[in-house]
């Protein structure tokens, strides 16, 4: 008989229960399902998931689970892992730069949408189906996302309406779309995006099916939920402003919003110094907190020690370095942690399902591989 993993109730339980020495995310499948139900209820168009951002079986298979039908691939590797979690999802492959063993594996696993953001890879997609969408990748300088993909892909707006014009000429489905950045706080990217994508449009002289809005919306990384609500209606609001009600139909891509907030990752501290002013995690930026890294310090962290109680007395900022041997592996400066936290506690980091495990390296012998599924991810309350 199939094997069916245990539930726990919270990390708090697991973790007194397995005094576990390796890093542990702990999965809640009902948090991630709350996320993908907000997203389908408020976005006004197709919501798709970014594959990159995790593309664990069970993330995948729980979103398809809440009715996500539709995701956003960058590789074969992605489009194996979406069709192993649902064999009939339609693939949108939105890797701008692809090998012709690429595409060839794209075509053969029948996918629905390709972006595109430059007229020699326009030329590589020859073999693609006409019934299939081509849609053009265009990009702003626009701020206001924590980092700008728009400096790596997507087509300036007059090359992107010459690559318009040429994807109708030659029979496939046209479409616009764009990618404003990762954790965009403000809806203003999104807005300035959509009334250039009515202007290509225009000077195109192109109808468009569909305009893919991308991902970036913001995860909680400071205590504070981002108001995704505001966000989605300010995406309406600009899009009838643009195009009026007979618009494109839309699409959203989200990879960290969808899943950052439905893992929590449990480091155990192995040693301090320093009077706990320097404290070393079994996990660090070549694991789990790379993305802590890039991003700075999150603003909930909690310590549990390993009768799973949370440590309660004030706080003081830490130097927290990881496990490896690389004076590199050291979180960003400041990190507040209570004052009777042990050698042997463990650090629960929360909002870490996006760009976490995906990232993780097995550098010096370390790395995230463990995951396990919990009811609650805040035992808090309890304790
Ligand atoms: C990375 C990526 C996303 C997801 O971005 P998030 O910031 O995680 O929401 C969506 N679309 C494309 C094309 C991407 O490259």
């Amino acid at each position: 008989m199939q094997q069916i993993p245990p539930l726990w109730l919270d990390p708090e339980t697991h973790l007194a229960r397995h005094n576990p020495d390796h890093p542990i995310l702990y999965f809640s499948p009902r948090v991630l399902h709350q996320v993908a139900q907000r997203f389908q209820a408020g976005f006004d168009g197709v919501v798709t998931y970014a594959v990159k951002a995790n593309p664990h079986q069970a993330v995948l298979s729980n979103l398809v689970a809440a009715g996500i039908s539709a995701f956003d691939v960058a590789s074969p590797a992605e489009m194996a892992a979406v069709r192993l979690a649902s064999p009939d999802a339609v693939m949108h492959y939105n890797n701008p730069v692809r090998s012709m063993a690429e595409i060839a594996a794209g075509i053969s696993q029948d996918v629905a949408s390709w972006s595109v953001d430059e007229q020699s890879e326009l030329d590589k997609l020859a073999a693609v189906p006409r019934d299939k969408e081509i849609a053009v990748r265009f990009a702003l300088p626009v701020e206001g996302a924590a980092y700008d993909f728009g400096s790596k892909f997507g087509a300036a707006p007059d090359e992107a309406v010459a690559l318009l014009k040429r994807v109708a000429a030659e029979g496939w489905t046209p479409a616009l779309c764009f990618h404003p950045g990762t954790q965009c706080e403000d809806a203003a990217a999104w807005v300035e995006y959509i009334h250039a994508a009515k202007r290509i449009v225009e000077a195109a002289g192109v109808s468009i099916a569909r305009l893919n809005v991308g991902g970036g919306f913001a995860a909680n990384r400071d205590g504070v939920a981002p108001d995704l609500e505001r966000v989605f209606t300010a995406i309406k609001g600009a899009v009838f402003a643009a195009f009026g009600a007979n618009h494109p139909q839309l699409i959203c891509e989200p990879g960290r919003a969808m899943v950052s907030e439905s893992f929590t990752l449990a480091a155990r501290i192995k040693g301090m110094r320093q009077g706990g002013d320097m404290v070393f995690l079994n996990d660090g930026i070549y694991g789990g907190l790379v993305d802590i890294r890039d991003m700075g310090l999150p603003g909930r962290v909690e310590v549990v020690s390993a009768t799973g109680n949370h440590r309660q007395a004030a706080r003081t900022p830490r130097v927290v370095f990881g496990p490896t041997c690389d004076s590199l592996d050291r979180l960003p400066d400041g990190l507040p942690l209570p004052a009777d936290t042990q050698v042997g506690d463990y650090v629960l980091f929360p909002g870490l399902g996006a760009y976490s495990s995906a990232m993780s390296t097995q550098f010096n012998g370390y790395g995230l591989s463990d995951v396990a599924t919990v009811i609650e991810l805040s035992g808090q309350a309890r304790h």
